[in-house]
């Protein structure tokens, strides 16, 4: 029987205009995007930490620090391709993933098995180990003054 291992990640960006609104490595047609010093997708670089959790191999912040400029607008589908080649070095490979976006955004639902082909692609899964949830923040990010994407990820890895 392989081993096991369950990992959890979680990230938040702010949603301004004039940023492209990559989520999950797919392009939402939407005003605003989020902000960052990558291209601020929260979906996979919580997909990332909840990999590297589950193999032990510290987090995102730690591998591509956002004050090295080689990171600067980076692609996360390669930070994350980056992971998994860290995670197959060490003899882990990903099992599923569930993932929920909290987002005051575009709507996930319509996107939602757009989002499970990209995501499984990008890990080697089938689709139907890679489940989005779409939500919504109830307003909370206008509270607060602006609008916001939360996103949450526990995967499971195997080796
Ligand atoms: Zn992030």
């Amino acid at each position: 029987m392989s081993e096991l291992r369950v990992g959890l990640g979680f990230d938040v960006h702010r949603l301004v205009p004039g940023r492209p609104c990559w989520l999950g490595g797919v392009l939402f047609d939407h005003p605003t995007g989020p902000a960052g010093h990558s291209d601020g997708d929260a979906v996979l670089h919580a997909l990332c930490d909840a990999l590297l959790g589950a193999a032990g191999l510290d987090d995102l912040g730690t591998l591509f620090p956002d004050t090295d400029p080689k990171w600067k607008g980076a692609d996360s589908a390669a930070l994350l391709g980056e992971v998994c080649a860290r995670l197959g070095a060490a003899g882990w490979r990903p099992h599923n993933a569930d993932i929920v976006i909290a987002t005051e955004g575009p709507r996930i639902a319509p996107k939602r098995a757009e989002l499970r082909t990209r995501l499984a692609g990008l890990l080697g899964l089938d689709p139907d180990a890679v489940n989005v949830k779409g939500k919504t923040l109830e307003g909370m990010g206008a509270l607060a003054g602006g609008a916001g994407v939360a996103v949450q990820v526990v995967c499971l890895i195997a080796r």
